[in-house]
């Protein structure tokens, strides 16, 4: 059996076209486009190259960039304060600090500064919090995303034994909050678990966000399992690969999504999506 390909990249489209369309649709009534901003500090390219991504996303989707690169030796209070600028600005729903930041900024004060209406990367723990206690507001990207992929297979999500394979602020634990909220059983791994291809192999559905290139193996996957690798590697021949060994584990699952055009344009897509619902929230 060879597995069905979970789209990330033409399902991230239909989701913005249908963003795009809201926007228009606000902005027909009177209403104001969403507004993000986007706060790079230094010059690391990998993240250069992601709030270019971002900021062509958010211009093709109708929105304002209000996106701001500062330099690398910029001091945290000076960070601070754009983003109590920012923070009272009607015009601006969303606010982002592209991470990571330099040594001498501290993440945590960064995320916590951020008005949680504004927080569309979700990780203020507010807006975790709420994930966590079923009351959803802001949920971060990259596992809302990779929920909204699953509706695709049309598998129901109820009932799931389901594996995350990492367990980050950023993917893993509210991958795991996601997963509860819609009724899996959901075990979470991490550098400290043991037995790591038992669990794998046990799964109907696993996500893998380590960072390591094809850890987990194809021979892993149950058959029939759903497999999503969250994981994106750069090998030193410029070759993009995922956490997962993509063509031995294509052959067992039921759905499994690619890397590139995976779940990446669905991280992108659904920062689009909370920074809308932050704009139109009455
Ligand atoms: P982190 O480094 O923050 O977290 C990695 C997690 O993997 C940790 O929980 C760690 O465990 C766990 N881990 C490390 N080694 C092992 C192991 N041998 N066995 C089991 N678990 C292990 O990474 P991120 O969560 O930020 O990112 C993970 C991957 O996802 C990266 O490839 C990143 O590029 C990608 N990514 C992709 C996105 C997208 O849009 N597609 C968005 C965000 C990330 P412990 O907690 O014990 O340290």
């Amino acid at each position: 059996m060879s597995a069905q390909i979970l789209d990330g990249k033409a399902i991230a489209a239909e989701l913005r076209d249908s963003i795009r369309q809201e926007v228009d649709n606000q902005v027909s009534q009177g209403n104001a486009r969403p507004g993000l901003a986007v706060i790079l500090v230094g010059e690391d390219p990998a993240s250069q190259v992601y709030v270019r991504n971002k900021k062509i996303a958010c211009e093709k989707a109708g929105f304002n960039d209000v996106s701001e690169v500062l330099p690398a030796d910029t001091s945290e209070e000076d960070v601070l304060a754009l983003i109590d600028k920012l923070n009272a600005d009607e015009t601006v729903h969303g606010i982002i600090v592209q991470l990571p930041a330099p040594d001498h900024i501290d993440p945590e004060k960064i995320i916590e500064r951020i008005d949680p209406k504004k927080d569309v990367d979700g990780f203020h723990p507010y807006n975790v919090g709420r994930l966590a206690t079923r009351m959803p507001t802001m949920a971060p990207c990259t596992p809302h995303g990779v929920m909204t992929m699953l509706a695709k297979t049309g598998i129901p999500i109820r009932g799931l034994d389901a594996v995350v394979v990492g367990a980050s602020n950023i993917v893993g634990v509210p991958q795991l909050l996601e997963l509860l909220n819609e009724r899996a059983t959901v075990t979470v791994c991490h550098s400290a678990t043991k037995n790591l291809a038992e669990k794998v192999g046990q799964a109907d559905l696993v996500v893998v966000g380590v960072g390591i290139p094809e850890m987990v193996k194809g021979d892993w996957i149950k058959p029939g399992a759903i497999v999503i690798d969250v994981g994106i590697n750069r090998m030193d021949d410029g070759r993009l690969v995922g956490d997962v060994e993509y063509d031995v584990a294509k052959e067992r699952a039921s759905w499994i999504t690619p890397v590139p055009g995976g779940v990446g344009p669905m991280t992108i897509a659904t920062l689009l999506e909370n920074t809308m619902k932050a704009a139109y929230r009455k």
